[in-house]
């Protein structure tokens, strides 16, 4: 079972109300069996929502209660961050998850990059953090700059050379 960020493969769940659709990443996953998640909307937050930043730190941080999650308006929302990343967890465990597809840049999805108080940074989402914690492959998806080659060399990659999605 493959874990995905909601968002690349349609669903509008992004804080705007709109989708980070990835073709080459669909077109990937037919006739696949995948996971849709979105974190921020299991952390109880609503669509569309305020844009959110990482403070003091990325997702490990987070995780380790030294940075915070903080929306456009000031809020702190590392709660509904932290509930999120565990939901998200508990799904990659009840369905038998090995690798995760998720949404480059994302606080909470976010593989390489994210945004934060200091723009955009090297680091790793919330719930990235907490499936990398807990032994999970993930890959970082960018749409309009990851190409399907580059995704099947990725999976190539984490799977240690062998070319299988049916993980
Ligand atoms: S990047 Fe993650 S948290 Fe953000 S909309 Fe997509 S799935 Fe939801």
């Amino acid at each position: 079972m493959i874990l995905v960020s909601a968002c690349l493969i349609g669903l509008r769940c992004r804080y705007d109300g709109q989708n980070a659709f990835c073709r080459e990443l669909v077109e990937l996953l037919r006739d696949r069996q995948y996971l849709p998640v979105c974190p921020e909307e299991l952390g109880n937050l609503p669509t569309p929502r305020p844009p959110s930043i990482l403070v003091g730190g990325d997702g490990h941080e987070v995780l380790r209660l030294k940075a915070r999650v903080v929306n456009e308006k000031g809020k702190d929302v590392t709660f509904n961050f932290l509930k999120g990343a565990k939901k998200a967890l508990e799904m990659a465990q009840s369905f038998g998850v090995k690798v995760c597809f998720l949404k480059e840049k994302s606080p909470s999805c976010g593989v390489n990059f994210v945004y934060t108080d200091k723009g955009l940074q090297s680091g790793v989402g919330v719930t990235t953090a907490m499936l990398l914690k807990n032994g999970y492959k993930v890959i970082g998806i960018q749409p309009g700059e990851t190409d399907i080659h580059k995704l099947k060399d990725l999976i190539k990659q984490v799977k240690g050379g062998k070319d299988e999605l049916e993980m």
